[in-house]
């Protein structure tokens, strides 16, 4: 009969289609496999080989049944059996699965992400005869969202308003810290521009800012005004970088503002106080000087006095008396010049009369007349030099070895010597004082030349004010030298001091 085909024809023309069908499959750029109904791999594709990373025996009772994955993930990580595997489920429940997501691990240990979707398969007669799996590889997708989610996770959890916005101004973004600091939700506000948030006054920023951003730029920790859903201004520092598409094309900008309204407040109030501070410390200053200056008149008067009653008196007792008043009026006489100098330094009063003299000639006076009221210590010069020419101020230096040589007996009463060193090199003359006394601890060392700067641990025992290294250090800086201490506790120590030989 014309247009019925022949039984031989009709079977030539199925052998050829499936023979395409195969081909098509073959070439398919997802997994595909076939199973029998008792899950016994039948057929798979080229993809399906590159994905497992294996190549199963067809047909082979022997084989990985359900899959041809060397193993399988269950979602909380541990190793799903094969006959669990969603193909074994939709062979044994006759069911489809759709889009479902697992991990598998290929025989190099390489673990990949696929996606499955499951038919189970039926002849004629309804009768199960296997299910065929299409599957893909995922992995690409998968840890990108991945880096997505623990990305999208850092940004809705900062503290700070992290939005963005095109490059016209609409905001395409808006994270919790934005809803906390600005008070909008996202939906009031994705879509509208984010001139909302800058005050009237701050308008011409953002153009500024958009600039920047088309051409690349940064905007860095910039510090200005905005304002909340309420009117209210806020400060913040302000973060705006470029974000670029695929093809390296600037397409918005993220914001990050961090809101330092309480900072802003706090510094203003820490300048209030420093401002109340200095003040106060001017006051304390001048209080200082006008005292030590009121105090001085009088007391040159007693010492004057005091000098004439000395030659006056002619009976032992009287001239002992008089002699110890004189020596405490000379006490109080040097804390009063102490803290005159003090007031000096802060106020960058203390000048100094250069003078061209021999060093070694002032440090050997010096050390006399130390030597005449502390005979407890002998005082030892050691130097190679006949003379140590300098331009200095010889009584400010006068000052600075007393003091230094005045601590080195106080600080060393269980010693009975302090050896003076002097040396010239390199235009610069070194004077080092050394005693055998109590020493420094290692914390102090660095404070002993700060104001009022006494050792704890020892300064109930010594009298002291902690006012004479201060001025002896600063007395050597203005000379342009340097002064440093070495010290062991219970060993002694030794000060140190250069000055330039000629200014
Ligand atoms: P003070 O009047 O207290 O001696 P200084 O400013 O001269 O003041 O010294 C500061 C502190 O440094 C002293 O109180 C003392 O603790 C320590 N000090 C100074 N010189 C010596 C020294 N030669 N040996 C041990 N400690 C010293």
């Amino acid at each position: 009969m014309p247009g019925t085909k022949t039984l031989i024809e009709t079977e030539k023309v199925l052998e050829e289609s499936e023979e395409k069908y195969l081909h098509l499959t073959r070439l398919m750029p997802v997994g595909i496999y076939c199973t029998n109904q008792e899950g016994v791999i039948t057929f798979y594709n080229e993809k399906a080989e590159e994905i497992w990373g294996r190549s199963p025996q067809l047909n082979d009772y022997n084989e990985t049944r359900f899959c041809g994955s060397l193993r399988l993930f269950n979602a909380d990580g541990t190793v799903m059996a094969h006959d669990q595997s969603p193909m074994a489920q939709a062979l044994r429940y006759k069911k489809s699965f759709r889009s479902e997501e697992m991990e598998i691990e290929r025989p190099d240990g390489k673990k990949i992400w696929i996606v499955v979707n499951i038919d189970p398969v039926f002849d004629n007669n309804g009768e199960l005869t296997g299910a065929v799996n299409i599957f893909q590889d995922i992995t690409e997708r998968k840890q990108g969202s991945e880096v997505a989610t623990r990305l999208a996770a850092i940004v809705e959890s900062s503290e700070d308003a992290i939005i963005s916005k095109t490059l016209s101004g609409i905001i395409t973004s808006w994270n919790k810290g934005a809803q906390r600091i600005f008070g909008y939700e996202d939906k009031e506000i994705i879509g509208k521009p984010i001139n909302i948030l800058i005050p009237a006054t701050h308008q011409k920023e953002e153009t500024t800012i958009i600039e920047k951003i088309k051409k690349g730029e940064k905007v860095d920790h910039f510090e200005t005004m905005r304002v909340d859903k309420h009117g209210k201004q806020i400060n913040i520092s302000l973060t705006v970088s470029p974000i670029k598409n695929e093809k390296g094309e600037i397409i918005g900008a993220s914001n990050i503002s961090r809101d330092i309204t309480q900072k802003v407040k706090t510094d203003k109030q820490l300048r209030i106080y420093n401002e109340k501070l200095k003040e106060l410390n001017n006051y304390k200053d001048e209080f200082l000087t006008m005292a030590s200056h009121e105090l001085k008149t009088p007391l040159t008067v007693i010492k004057a006095n005091l000098g004439l009653l000395q030659l006056k008196l002619n009976d032992d007792v009287s001239t002992e008396f008089v002699n110890r008043t004189m020596a405490q009026v000379n006490k109080l006489s040097d804390l009063i010049s102490d803290l005159l100098d003090i007031s000096k330094v802060q106020s960058g009063k203390l000048k100094l009369n250069f003078t061209s003299f021999d060093l070694k000639e002032l440090l050997t006076e010096t050390v006399q007349n130390i030597q005449q009221t502390s005979p407890t210590h002998k005082i030892i010069i050691e130097t190679t030099h006949d003379n140590l020419p300098v331009v200095a101020d010889a009584m400010r230096l006068e000052q600075v070895i007393i003091n230094v040589v005045t601590n080195a007996i106080k600080y060393s009463p269980a010693s009975d010597k302090v050896i003076i060193q002097a040396t010239s090199q390199d235009d610069f003359v070194t004077i080092s004082i050394k005693d055998f006394g109590i020493g420094i601890p290692k914390k102090a060392l660095k404070k002993v030349f700060s104001r009022f700067f006494r050792v704890k641990e020892t300064s109930s025992k010594f009298l002291g004010s902690g006012i004479g290294l201060y001025i002896s250090y600063e007395i050597i800086k203005k000379h342009k030298g340097k002064m440093w201490v070495d010290s062991e506790e219970n060993k002694g120590s030794t000060f140190y001091f250069t000055i330039p030989a000629f200014q």
